[in-house]
């Protein structure tokens, strides 16, 4: 492996956190597959590619089903002829009590959050295997380490994926492999922008009063998370110095977990 160029795949990078990502990776001279299922994707890559002088190619496959892991897969080995990096980090959301959560919202944030970070992760293993090195990060969240009412299946497979992160990084010890999960608080991104009504409607409050009253309310820090600070974090996860840190899950959460 070239040390100086990395290959790396972001998943649902064409939004919020992903391509705040994507954007440092792309600065700090990784090739990338940018995926994701908004529309300006491919003009998103283009971008990116022009700015940093790096390869990036744009995916919008279907994370919902293993089909589109499959053909994210390999349009990613396509494009950069393996992978050195993958950050799983394609995240849906449905905020209702349990006696109103719809199954077909369960089955997909199942899908999405969980699933497809376990069959991407093995799609690349036996590469990162052969070439001794790899680097799998898990965007995961708060709610992989404490509960909030109302989240009934993104708290469970965010749980979910900090046990795959563990199995993982036990996996990958011999042979080069690390893996990590990032527990971010809230952090500004359409994700959260679009859960404001439905935060309301579930808490019985206006809301213009959920950023205040449900949102920040546990943390400590009164503030968002900014995606910069996931992006310095990630990069050195990334980085030859991240070798000896795996199977961890960091909070980056303004003292949410701190309570
Ligand atoms: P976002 O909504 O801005 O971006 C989500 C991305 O996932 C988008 O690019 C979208 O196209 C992609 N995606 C959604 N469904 C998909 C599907 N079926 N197939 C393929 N791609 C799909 O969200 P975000 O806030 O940037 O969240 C990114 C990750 O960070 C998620 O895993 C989320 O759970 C996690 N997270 C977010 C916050 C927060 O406060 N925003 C906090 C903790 C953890």
């Amino acid at each position: 492996m070239n040390k100086n160029k990395k290959r790396t795949l972001i998943t649902g990078s064409t939004s919020g956190i992903g391509l705040a990502l994507a954007r440092g990776f792309a600065r700090a001279g990784h090739d990338l597959v940018l995926h994701g299922l908004e529309p300006d994707g491919a003009a998103l890559a283009r971008g990116l590619s022009q700015e940093y002088g790096v390869h990036v190619t744009h995916s919008d496959a279907d994370l919902s089903r293993r089909s589109g892991c499959e053909q994210l897969a390999k349009a990613t080995q396509d494009a950069l002829g393996g992978l050195d990096v993958l950050i799983n980090n394609a995240g849906i959301q449905h905020v209702a009590p349990v006696e109103a959560f719809p199954a077909d919202r369960w089955d997909a944030i199942l899908a999405v959050n969980l699933s497809a970070a376990f069959f991407l992760s093995q799609a690349f293993w036996e590469g990162m295997r052969a070439r001794s090195f790899g680097r799998i990060l898990m965007l995961a969240s708060v709610h992989g380490l404490v509960a909030s009412e109302f989240k009934a299946a993104y708290v469970a497979a965010k749980h979910g994926v900090l046990g795959l992160t563990k199995v993982l990084a036990l996996e990958g010890a011999p042979h080069g492999i690390t893996c990590n999960a990032l527990c971010p608080g809230y952090v500004r991104t359409p994700l959260v922008e679009k859960q404001i009504a439905d935060q309301a409607q579930a808490h019985g409050i206006p809301a213009e009063d959920v950023v205040t009253q449900v949102l920040l309310k546990k943390h400590a820090i009164k503030r968002f998370v900014e995606p910069d600070a996931l992006t310095a974090l990630a990069l050195l996860l990334a980085s030859e110095d991240g070798a000896l840190i795996t199977g961890t899950s960091i909070p980056v959460d303004g003292g949410w977990t701190a309570q």
